[in-house]
């Protein structure tokens, strides 16, 4: 136990790290401090790098996009450039999306929920008032709360959703605010007949859901008419299984967001709030499934994508980190809405590229290449000594850390 860490000096924090880890002195005097992060969160210590990379040849709505994606994971990026190479082909991604959001005030103790749910819709109009008095300058900007809708949720508790436009904000902060406000009004409006239990925003963003779509002709992904009948069969019977079984939807849906959430770190968005939307969103029929599905239509591999995502192109740390501002330029959307048009269309291609990977050669022969890199380094070379290694690694009759060490054994006699 420690009280007031938060309060201590920076060299205090870092002499208490001395005593009670096990870092060393020389450790603690590397970490560098950078100022504007250090303001970001609590008991800051310093920064932790991830590597960025782009993928490419991303079309997207007919517009050419190179996307920076941050990863620790090797084969995302190649995955993700692979699947939007064959989609280019075809003529690209065709992506949609709209972006409210829900804010919810949640309610109990309630008589009778139908007569309270009729009263609510009555003052539909004094509630979006008041949401927007709580936060005018998101009016000003064109957004604000748009509508309203009252759930029964059973056991004596009632919903109060609210759907708000929060413009090229992702909207959490400005929401929770009118949410205060709101579960207040309510709370005063209708005393002794229900208690406000809870005032905050959804991250089952179903409001805020892109739609992305692609056809692929079927010899984009095999030239023998045959085999691509095959591939394309067998993607497709890929995507089935994620549908009638959670287990393969987890994995399934994990590959989706091995893209999604990299392009979310990269612009500086949630990816807290896109998983847990996307995981909920997946569950919605009462089974977790597949966030996409693929289909054989007319020797044509047709995808389709459906997935929350409350993205932004300003607030949280987007306006105030440099890199964040750099992968802005680098991928040049212009809203909110834009990118996350981009970032589903990295869904798709990187669930495109595992389940062809998946269908065909089997995922682990093409991920340990892209693994042997990362295998070598964990067993002591050095990042220059890699290249020279790569190939005898391959030719070893296994990949693993005993074959890594007796190939960088030999290369450095
Ligand atoms: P901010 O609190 O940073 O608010 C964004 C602000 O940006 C707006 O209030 C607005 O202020 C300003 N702004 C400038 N230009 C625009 C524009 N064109 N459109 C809209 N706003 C604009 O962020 P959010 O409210 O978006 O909240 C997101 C943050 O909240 C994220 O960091 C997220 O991690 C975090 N969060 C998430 C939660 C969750 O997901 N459950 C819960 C709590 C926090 P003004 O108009 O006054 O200039």
């Amino acid at each position: 136990m420690v009280d007031g860490y938060h309060k201590m000096s920076r060299s205090a924090q870092l002499e208490w790290l001395r005593d009670h880890t096990q870092l060393t002195t020389d450790e603690l005097d590397q970490f560098g401090v950078d100022y504007i992060h250090q303001q970001m969160i609590e008991n800051y210590l310093t920064d932790f790098s991830l590597p960025e990379g782009i993928a490419v040849n991303f079309k997207v709505n007919q517009k050419e996009y190179a996307v920076p994606m941050v990863t620790e994971e090797p084969s995302v990026i190649a995955a993700a450039s692979n699947g939007a190479k064959i989609v280019n082909l075809a003529g690209g991604f065709q992506s949609e999306s709209q972006l409210l959001k829900m804010g919810q005030v949640l309610v109990s103790e309630i008589v009778d929920p139908e007569q309270l749910t009729a009263e609510l819709n009555q003052v539909a109009d004094q509630i979006l008032e008041i949401a927007n008095n709580a936060h005018p300058s998101i009016v000003k900007r064109g957004g604000g709360a748009r509508s309203i809708r009252v759930r029964n949720l059973g056991h004596q508790c009632l919903s109060i959703d609210v759907f708000v436009d929060t413009q090229e904000a992702m909207g959490a902060n400005i929401i929770n605010t009118m949410m205060e406000s709101v579960g207040n009004w309510i709370q005063e409006q209708f005393s002794g007949r229900l208690e406000v239990d809870l005032k905050i925003l959804s991250n089952l963003a179903d409001c805020a859901l892109t739609t992305v779509k692609c056809d692929i002709p079927i010899q984009l992904i095999n030239s023998d008419l045959e085999r691509a009948r095959d591939l394309a069969k067998r993607i497709a019977k890929a995507s089935y299984f994620a549908q009638i079984d959670s287990y393969r939807a987890a994995t399934h849906n994990k590959g989706i967001l091995n893209g999604i959430d990299a392009v979310a770190i990269a612009t500086g968005n949630d990816w807290r709030a896109i998983q847990s939307g996307a995981h909920a969103f997946a569950a919605q029929s009462g089974m977790y499934k597949g966030l996409s599905t693929w289909k054989v239509v007319d020797d044509k591999l047709c995808g389709v994508l459906k997935i929350p995502l409350p993205v932004a192109s300003v607030g949280g740390s987007i306006t105030i980190n440099k890199q964040v501002q750099q992968n802005f330029k680098i991928l040049k959307v212009n809203t909110a809405k834009e990118l996350a048009e981009v970032i589903g269309s990295v869904g798709l291609a990187q669930n495109l590229a595992a389940l062809k990977a998946l269908a065909g050669e089997g995922i682990q022969q093409g991920h340990m290449k892209l693994q042997a890199k990362s295998l070598l380094i964990a067993n002591g070379a050095m990042p220059e000594e890699v290249d020279s290694m790569l190939s005898l690694l391959f030719n070893q009759p296994k990949m693993n850390a005993q074959a890594a060490q007796k190939v960088i054994e030999e290369v450095r006699n």
